[in-house]
C-alpha cells in the first residue's frame, strides 16, 4: 500500500497496472515506463505495442473482481484506468474498496461522461456555457420538439454508446432517423433517454485538466480530426489524428475556458459531494473567441493522449499518483514547446466492418527521438505484427512547427507497409494554414 507521502521526490518505487488496449494506453505505458518511480508495469489487456515495454496480462477488465484479485496477488499499488467504460462501471470504487489506489474518477464522478443529461444539469447549475438542450424519455414529445426546432440539430443517446450515440443532423429527416434509432433500442439502455441539443458552429478544441478533487492542473490543448477522410469528409470515427498544442487556444482563451468551464465543473462536482479525481477532457466549440462545452469525458482522449505524452516532460507517474491521492499541490508540469502530431492508420472499411489479422511491416520503427509509432489494435503472432482492430497505429511526431511535425509523421508512415490500411493525408491542416498565414 502506498504510504502517506507524495511520490514526488520520495525515491519510492511502485508496481502499476494500466487498464486498456488502445493507442492512448500505449502512449501512457510509454510515458509511465520512463518514470523514475516505476518498479514494474502491467497492462490489461494491452496490445502488440505495449507488450514490448510492459507485461500484458489477459484480464477481463469488465470483471472487476478479477482485476482486484490480480492487483492483490501482484502487489499493485496504482491502477491507471485508460477507457471510460470501466470508469463508468465503477472500477475505481471497487479498487478503492480493496485498498488499491486508482487514477480516474469513481462511478459518481464518471457520470460527467456516463450521462449527457447529468452534465447538462451540472452546466445549468454552475452557469457553464453549453448548447441549449431538452431531455426526453418518450418519442412523441421528442418528435414534437424536433418539429419546432428544425435542423441542423444534434441528437444524443444519454449514456455511453461507444462513440456512436451522437448524430449531428443537418436535415429534419436525419434527426428523425436518429431519434427513432435511440428509442428503438439501437443503443440499448444508453438510448433510453435522449438529449436534443442546439447545433453549435465553430472550431472544436479539446482541453485536458487533471484534478485531485479540489485543485486542478491544466495539461494542454489539442485538436482532433473526427471524420474518416481528408477534408473532414466521411463518417465520424473515434479520431483519425490530432495535434497539440492547438494554436487557436491562446492564453486569453485558455484562461476563459479554465474560469468558465473547467473550474466550475470541478467546483460543482465537489459541492455535490462527488469530487472529481482523474483527468477531465472537455470537448469545446469555439466561435469568435467564445468557448462552449460540447461534452465532458472522464479520461484521456485517443489520439489526443498520444500527442500530449509526446510533449510532457515531467514524470507522469508523479502526476497520476498525486491526483489519485488527492493532493496536486507539489505538481508543476513542464511541457515541450514543440508541436506533436499524430496520424491514425486504420483498417480499410473503418469505422464500418473491416478485416482483422492483416499483416503490417515497419510498425515498430523508432526513427529518432522525435518519432514514435504507438500501437492501437495490433497483436503479434509468430513474430508477425497483425492488425487487430479498426484503428491500428498512431504515427506520432514532434517538430518545431506543425508543418515540421506533420512532415515527420508522414515520412515515418512511408516506411510502414500495410496494404489493408488507410490514413488521412491532411492531419493538422487548420494549424498548418494558420502557420502559413502567420495568424
Ligand atoms: P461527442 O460524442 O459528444 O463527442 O460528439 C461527437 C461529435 O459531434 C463532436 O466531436 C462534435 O463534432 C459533434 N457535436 C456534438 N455535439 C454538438 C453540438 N451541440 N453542436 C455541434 N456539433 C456537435
Amino acid at each position: 500500500m502506498i504510504d502517506g507521502r507524495i511520490l514526488k521526490n520520495s525515491g519510492r518505487m511502485m508496481k502499476v497496472l494500466l487498464i486498456g488496449s488502445g493507442g492512448r494506453e500505449h502512449a501512457l505505458v510509454w510515458k509511465i515506463a520512463q518514470s523514475k518511480h516505476l518498479e514494474k508495469l502491467y497492462v490489461a489487456p494491452g496490445n502488440g505495442g505495449t507488450e514490448l515495454i510492459a507485461e500484458n496480462v489477459a484480464l477481463d477488465i469488465a470483471d472487476h473482481k478479477a482485476v482486484v484479485d490480480f492487483c492483490l496477488a501482484n502487489g499493485i499499488e496504482l491502477v491507471v484506468v485508460g477507457p471510460e467504460v470501466p470508469l463508468v462501471a465503477g472500477i475505481v470504487d471497487d479498487l478503492q474498496a480493496a485498498g488499491i489506489l486508482a487514477f480516474g474518477p469513481n462511478k459518481a464522478a464518471a457520470q460527467l461522461e456516463g450521462s449527457k443529461a447529468f452534465t447538462h444539469a451540472l452546466c445549468d447549475e454552475m452557469n457553464i456555457p453549453a448548447a441549449g438542450y431538452a431531455r426526453f424519455t418518450e418519442a412523441a414529445p421528442a418528435r414534437a420538439y424536433l418539429a419546432k426546432q428544425g435542423a441542423p440539430i444534434v441528437i444524443k443517446a444519454d449514456g455511453l454508446a461507444a462513440g456512436k450515440g451522437v448524430t449531428v443532423a443537418m436535415t429534419a429527416a436525419e434527426a428523425e432517423t436518429a431519434l427513432n434509432d435511440c428509442f428503438s433500442g439501437t443503443f440499448g439502455s444508453a438510448g433510453a433517454e435522449v438529449v436534443i441539443e442546439e447545433f453549435l458552429e465553430g472550431e472544436e478544441v479539446s482541453i485536458f485538466a487533471v484534478c485531485d478533487g479540489e485543485n486542478f492542473v491544466t495539461l494542454a490543448s489539442a485538436q482532433d480530426h473526427k471524420r474518416a477522410f481528408d477534408g473532414d469528409k466521411g463518417p465520424n470515427t473515434g479520431g483519425m489524428g490530432a495535434y497539440s498544442p492547438a494554436p487557436l487556444v491562446n492564453d486569453e482563451l485558455l484562461a476563459r475556458i479554465e474560469r468558465e468551464i473547467i473550474a466550475p465543473t470541478f467546483e460543482g462536482m465537489a459541492a455535490r459531494g462527488t469530487p472529481f479525481r482523474g483527468v477531465l477532457f472537455a470537448g469545446l466549440m469555439v466561435r469568435d473567441g467564445v468557448p462552449k462545452l460540447i461534452e465532458h469525458n472522464v479520461r484521456f482522449g485517443d489520439p489526443e493522449c498520444q500527442v500530449l505524452m509526446m510533449r510532457l516532460e515531467s514524470d507522469l507517474l508523479e502526476l497520476l499518483v498525486a491526483s489519485a491521492k488527492g493532493d496536486l499541490s507539489q505538481i508543476d508540469l513542464s511541457w515541450s514547446n514543440k508541436t506533436a502530431l499524430s496520424v491514425v492508420m486504420a483498417a480499410n472499411g473503418y469505422p464500418g466492418p473491416y478485416d482483422k489479422s492483416t499483416e503490417i511491416s515497419g510498425g515498430d520503427q523508432q526513427n529518432d527521438e522525435n518519432v514514435h509509432v504507438f500501437h492501437a489494435g495490433t497483436k503479434r503472432v509468430n513474430g508477425k505484427l497483425l492488425a487487430n482492430g479498426g484503428r491500428v497505429l498512431n504515427v506520432t511526431a514532434r517538430g518545431n512547427s506543425v508543418s515540421e511535425a506533420q512532415q515527420r509523421a508522414y515520412s515515418a508512415i512511408e516506411k510502414i507497409e500495410w496494404a489493408d490500411g488507410f490514413y488521412r493525408r491532411d492531419i493538422g491542416w487548420r494549424a498548418v494554414a494558420r502557420e502559413k498565414d502567420g495568424t
